[in-house]
């Protein structure tokens, strides 16, 4: 998901309305935003579909009127059951003996049901089915005597992955989990701030990059500036890896590098890894784009765009059932025959997940006349389902969780396979050294099934590390 938050500036609405739209790629299914006005007091709006399609009508954003506002693009992750509801479109807002407050959460909380079950047996009622409103119900049982330490009291009993913009009638609050596993940024814009998932967001609205929020800090903003302060017991962070290989945008900027430079990186260290005789490199695009400039200027193998993808269809993983998701490929992706006929293509994906993509693309590849294709993945097997916020299916569904390197590359009948290593990747995120097997520098449980923080709602419903 996305978030995006600013306080301290005329019609705040229009900025994070204006923000959800660069943070779109994070979440496509729903959207929401939360203001509040002197006069007017709190007010929302949720949408299913994009943010361009809702909230850029005058009808809607005059009814958010005010100087501090907050809003979240959705997608839903492992936790949830099918359907997003409009119940279930963020932010969640409650009313506290000291005001309103309304939150917006990215990641996974990996203990939500044993708290959703604890909190209904003590009273609270829930309103939608998402593990981000156990925060607000942890919020009102706090004693806190102000919605900062509230939060702060209820995220101490939470876990796993969070990333919270929040606000009340005057404050902007930003969390992010002690691993730091998603990111969240700090902007100035004029007098005001902002607090986003992403750089690329704050670039859409001329605020600044100040820096980006630590991991386990909490900064609390309002008219006299950034207070900032460390709640959680200090650990070694563990950001995700896979933000770097996909998730975020690549004109963006996390842990001081330039998305799209990691994934050239990415590229240049898959052709020093996995070099192959072949005509051309086509990316898969748009995601595999950066990586195959990079296998390109490594190999010195000409770069081509093979492929050409329909730019009004969305991200097709998430679109959330297999179905919709098997005709979403062809929807999006056209080889360009012209340029493949009788070359012997090597295709740049981003990852393989149940291995959909990858099938139907060679397929097309095939059908266009091509002689060769060798498939170069900019991540390491997917073997592992992610809980802290990514959408994976469940481990069985996994093309890397059965199957050998070799096996995928037999079942996808393509000419050769080839994925990073996990060592490759750290050194193109900037580890020289690689990964340190003692103390992984980043969440990478996905590929090496080392979850830094214990699944506990999974575990209980069977899954097996
Ligand atoms: P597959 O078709 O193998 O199931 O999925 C892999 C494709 O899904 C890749 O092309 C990747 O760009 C895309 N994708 C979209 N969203 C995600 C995501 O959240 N995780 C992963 N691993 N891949 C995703
Ligand atoms: Fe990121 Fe993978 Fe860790 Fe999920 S499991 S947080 S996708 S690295
Ligand atoms: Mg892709």
């Amino acid at each position: 998901c996305g978030i995006f938050g600013v306080v301290g500036v005329q019609d705040a609405s229009t900025f994070v309305a204006l923000g959800l739209h660069a943070l779109q790629h994070r979440g496509q299914e729903a959207g929401g935003i939360v203001s509040h006005d002197p006069d007017h007091g709190f007010n929302q709006a949720r949408r299913f579909g994009y943010v361009r399609d809702n909230f850029t009508s005058q009808k809607i954003m005059e009814t958010l009127p005010g100087p501090i506002a907050i809003g979240h693009v959705r997608y839903s992750t492992s936790g949830s059951k099918g359907q997003t509801a409009i119940r279930d479109v963020q932010p969640f807002f409650g009313e506290f003996s000291m005001g309103g407050a309304a939150i917006a959460h990215n990641g996974n909380i990996t203990n939500a049901n044993a708290l959703r079950r604890e909190l209904i047996e003590r009273g609270s009622i829930f309103q939608s089915s998402s593990d981000s409103e156990c925060i607000i119900h942890l919020m009102a049982r706090s004693m806190g005597r102000s919605i900062p330490d509230r939060m702060e009291e209820a995220l101490r009993k939470v876990e796993g992955a969070f990333s919270v913009v929040a606000m009340t009638r005057t404050k902007l609050i930003g969390v992010r989990d002690p691993l730091g596993v998603r990111p969240l940024v700090l902007g100035k814009i004029g007098d005001g701030w902002a607090l986003s998932s992403e750089t690329c967001a704050l670039d859409i609205i001329g605020a600044e990059f100040v820096r980006e929020i630590r991991p386990g800090e909490m900064v609390v903003i309002n008219g006299s500036g950034v207070q900032s302060h460390f709640p959680f017991r200090p650990q070694p962070s563990r950001f995700c890896i896979f933000e770097h290989v996909y998730f975020s945008r690549p004109d963006s900027i996390l842990g001081g590098r330039s998305v799209y430079e990691t994934r050239e990186n990415i590229g240049r260290e898959l052709a020093k890894e996995s070099p192959v005789d072949a005509d051309l490199v086509c990316p898969v695009p748009d995601s595999g784009t950066p990586a195959a400039i990079g296998y390109s200027l490594q190999s010195g193998i000409p770069y081509a765009m093979g492929i050409i993808r329909n730019q009004y269809m969305g991200r097709t993983f998430i679109e959330p059932t297999e179905q919709i998701r098997n005709m979403g490929v062809r929807l999006k992706l056209n080889v360009n025959r012209a340029l493949i006929k009788d070359k012997r293509v090597i295709l740049v994906d981003d990852s393989v997940v149940r291995g959909t993509t990858s099938r139907k693309i060679k397929e097309m590849i095939l059908d266009a006349g091509a002689r060769e294709v060798h498939f170069r993945i900019a991540s390491p097997p997917t073997a592992w389902p992610c809980f802290y916020g990514v959408d994976t299916p469940q481990r069985e569904k996994l093309l890397a969780a059965t199957m050998s390197e070799d096996e995928m590359c037999r079942h996808l009948a393509v000419d050769s396979l080839k994925f990073i290593s996990l060592d490759g990747l750290y050194r193109a995120v900037g580890e020289a050294q690689g990964r340190n097997a003692e103390c992984p520098q980043y969440c990478d449980a996905c590929f090496s099934g080392e979850y830094p923080v214990e699944p506990a709602d999974m575990l209980e419903q069977g899954f097996e590390m």
